[in-house]
């Protein structure tokens, strides 16, 4: 079985040291049965094409000339490689073929596509004897006894019985490049740069795992790392980027390599052969990485304008002058850029419907997501226009744009526009779980945040996840329409899929943002930080969970370098952990924090005052959908006890739940049973409630519900429940509703810190939550 396609291109087979490389590659990456595809060794096929050229030009001299080329360059390759007979053979071989060559020539009956071949089957020939003489059993073999075309299209179940039939489980298949037969047995070719086409084409046909690309760079980068040094080597690249790259002329990889790919889950990867420690570029599906940002150079082409211009045709025009060709609309007309080399066989073709709108330019394309071309493709024509370029001639569609220009877009001035379009800032990549009424505030209050952000950072919501469906795009979301998204395409998950969805993000940061209420979303924490997320909270579950899971987590994220905040868990936007964070940092020391943490019992108690009973006043709150669905869950005070340990642990309190004493506001007797048998037994509520309350004013104090942390002689005292407060103290003249904090410290004794404001609502709570996310980015800068 075929486990991978290696493709090694002519870069990567240019001298006879490099063919030692190249096969120490295999021994190390391959098994039996995996092919080996070559291209024409350095620049053989130029050498062809200039040999076929003078063949028209009938130019007996240079054909000479370059046919005694021809054998020194491969003499040059075959002499240090091979030994003894094997040797003798190929090199016999060789002379036998530019024999015929020369027959045909002089015989005229030279054919283009059977002439350029001859690259690839020296290649292929030389690699499969060098291999034998280092043991390695392998064979060449001719791909035009594989694949097979009539009428340019591939007859896909012949070739898949032609791949398994000689393709050979026991050996490595070293298979021709750039060539197949058509129906008659004659030579056709797959254009320029086709290797990597014929590489993808047979991993197809033999259910290979995966095709890797070799080759002379690193991978895909942003621009030519020839011309740019600062282009930058990208992880991941989608499918559809590779392929429109290669259509505006980029010779990273061919055009057509991608579409065997299409439905299949083979993997594709362009490596370096140079630096085979180097991490390679994963081409990927669409989805699986964002878009990235590239520019391109075009030089020496011409802009055709062709009537009623059919895509089967540009096919047919490609394959007759073997380029790539990108062709498209604007303002009603159809347009075809080609290298200007070959325009005369392309108006030829279409026969008085092509007109050279625009001739001899060059200029530059620009490929990004649909949302920044337009934009890149404006700030790239003020660049242009400061460097005195002229545009001739603008295009943007969808995610790319070109401008042509009369000079030629030099090394100096792609670096200038890499640097100013391309090689921006850094990406953090935002994951959201829960899209209840405070995530939905939270996004649509997002994009203007990210605009607040853009200058330092590009910012991209990628996730939205429910318990039970997520929206995943690695692209990112359109904030716009994220609702419409969602409805259309959230797909059920299952959590393995969305710590693979996370896994493949390939941004400089992510984030997790947590707005459930969920305990086995929180559970998920430790997982989340050993895929780098930095993990921001508003629920409370993972900062009161017991200290030895709590203290792993923490330094898994410290061992990392990643945040976690929560500011939204205690007090929603109120800035309480600024401000605790802030005495620390300003050399203070906290000895007590006390409070109402709460905004339901905050409100049910500032409301009370007897006159109307205290369950109404709970049912009021209900209906007003200020308590949880079960009210008891407030009156219980568990999620003040919650806040209280959070903000114990802020002060670096070591401490679990269980540390922090609770009574409830509400007699024992109503903490089990139903909701109805509560509503049923509602005057013991009131009673207990009143009574309390009676006690209160006996000591000029108010009831209120609070939690106290105090530190005294390095022990730690906390408490949360019933609390009679001097009717002049802070805590006693709430406003219903809001939380208040107080805080002594040793700089604030007397007169303590108090922050108090609502503690609870979508907005502030979501504002809290854009207040980290903020700060995050502050902090990653
Ligand atoms: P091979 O001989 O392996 O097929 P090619 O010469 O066809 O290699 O393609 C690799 C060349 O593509 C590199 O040497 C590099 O100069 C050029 N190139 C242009 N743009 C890019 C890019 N964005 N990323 C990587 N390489 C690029
Ligand atoms: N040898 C061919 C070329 O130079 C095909 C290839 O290299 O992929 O275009
Ligand atoms: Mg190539």
């Amino acid at each position: 079985m075929v486990n991978t396609v290696h493709k090694f291109g002519g870069s990567s087979l240019s001298t006879s040291e490099r063919y030692q490389h190249v096969a120490k590659i295999i021994i190390a990456n391959s098994q039996a049965g995996d092919c080996v595809v070559v291209s024409a060794a350095g620049k053989t096929t130029d050498t062809l094409v200039k040999l076929w050229q003078s063949y028209l030009q009938k130019d007996s001299q240079a054909l000479n000339d370059i046919l005694l080329l021809l054998h020194n360059q491969q003499k040059g390759l075959i002499d240090p490689l091979l030994h003894g007979d094997i040797k003798h053979e190929t090199l016999q071989q060789l002379d036998n073929e530019l024999l015929i060559i020369n027959q045909h020539i002089s015989q005229k009956k030279l054919s283009e596509a059977a002439l350029l071949a001859h690259g690839e089957l020296w290649s292929a020939r030389l690699l499969a004897a060098y291999l034998q003489t280092l043991a390695i059993p392998a064979h060449a073999l001719d791909a035009r006894t594989l694949f097979t075309l009539s009428d340019g299209q591939l007859l896909t179940q012949k070739n898949i019985q032609q791949t398994g039939q000689y393709i050979l489980a026991e050996k490595i298949n070293v298979v021709t490049g750039f060539i197949a037969a058509n129906v008659q047995g004659e030579t056709v070719t797959f254009g320029r740069n086709g290797s990597d086409y014929s590489a993808s084409l047979l991993a197809y046909y033999c259910h290979a795992n995966s095709v890797s690309i070799w080759t002379d760079t690193q991978g895909v980068f942003s621009t030519d790392p020839r011309k740019v040094k600062q282009a930058i080597k990208y992880s991941k690249v989608c499918r559809g980027q590779a392929h429109l790259l290669a259509l505006l002329g980029n010779p990273v990889l061919h055009a057509k390599t991608l579409s065997p790919l299409k439905n299949t889950d083979i993997k594709l990867a362009v490596r370096s052969s140079f630096d085979i420690e180097a991490t390679p570029t994963e081409v990927v599906k669409e989805g699986y990485t964002k878009q990235k940002r590239f520019i391109t150079t075009l030089t020496n082409v011409d802009l055709l304008r062709v009537e009623g211009l059919h895509s089967k045709e540009v096919a047919h025009v490609s394959q007759l002058i073997q380029q790539s060709l990108h062709h498209f609309n604007q303002h009603g007309e159809t347009y075809i850029i080609v290298p200007a080399h070959y325009t005369h066989q392309v108006v030829s073709y279409f026969a008085g419907r092509a007109n050279i709108s625009e001739s001899n330019l060059n200029g530059c394309a620009l490929v990004a997501s649909e949302s920044e071309a337009l934009q890149l493709c404006t700030q790239a024509q003020e660049l242009l226009n400061q460097q005195r370029i002229e545009p001739r001639f603008i295009h943007q569609g969808g995610s790319y744009a070109i401008i042509l220009t009369e000079q030629v877009i030099d090394s100096d001035v792609l670096s200038e526009l890499h640097e100013r379009l391309i090689n921006k800032g850094q990406e953090l990549a935002i994951i959201i779980a829960g899209l209840g009424n405070v995530g939905e505030v939270f996004i649509n209050q997002l994009s203007n945040q990210i605009n607040r952000l853009a200058q330092h950072f590009d910012v991209k919501l990628v996730g939205l996840l429910r318990s039970k469906t997520m929206l995943f795009n690695a692209s990112g979301v359109c904030l716009d329409t994220w609702q419409k998204q969602y409805k259309s395409e959230a797909a059920p998950y299952k959590t393995a899929d969305l710590l693979e969805q996370i896994k493949a993000l390939d941004y400089d940061h992510k984030v997790v943002i947590d707005i459930t209420a969920s305990h086995s979303f929180s559970q998920l924490y430790l997982q989340f930080s050993q895929l780098n997320c930095h993990l921001i909270s508003a629920n409370k579950y993972a900062g009161t969970a017991a200290t030895p899971w709590y203290n792993t987590l923490r330094n898994h994220l410290a061992e990392r370098n990643l945040h976690w905040r929560y500011n939204a868990s205690v007090g929603a936007g109120l800035p309480i952990n600024f401000a605790l964070a802030d005495l620390q940092n300003s050399g203070d020391e906290v000895i007590k924090i006390e409070g109402v943490f709460s905004g339901t019992l905050s409100w049910l108690c500032s409301r009370y005052d007897g006159s109307v009973a205290f369950s109404e006043l709970l049912f009021n709150a209900q209906k007003m959908g200020i308590t949880e669905p079960d009210p008891r869950e407030d009156l219980s005070g568990r999620d003040m006890q919650r806040k209280l340990l959070i903000l114990a642990r802020e002060l670096g309190i070591e401490l679990d739940l269980a540390d922090i004493s609770l009574s409830p506001l509400m007699p024992q007797a109503l903490t089990s049973g139903s909701w109805d048998d509560f509503i049923d037994n509602k005057q013991l509520l009131d009673s207990f409630i009143s009574e309390q309350a009676d006690l209160a004013e006996q000591n000029n104090a108010v009831l209120r519900y609070t939690g106290v942390l105090e530190v005294i002689e390095g022990k730690v005292v906390a408490q949360v429940g019933i609390n009679f407060v001097a009717k002049g103290h802070a805590l006693a003249n709430l406003t219903p509703g809001d939380n208040i904090f107080v805080i002594n410290s040793q700089f604030y004794k007397d007169n303590a810190l108090v922050i108090q404001g609502p503690g609870a609502g979508t907005q502030v709570t979501a504002a809290g939550i854009h207040s980290d996310l903020f700060w995050l980015v502050q902090a990653l800068k």
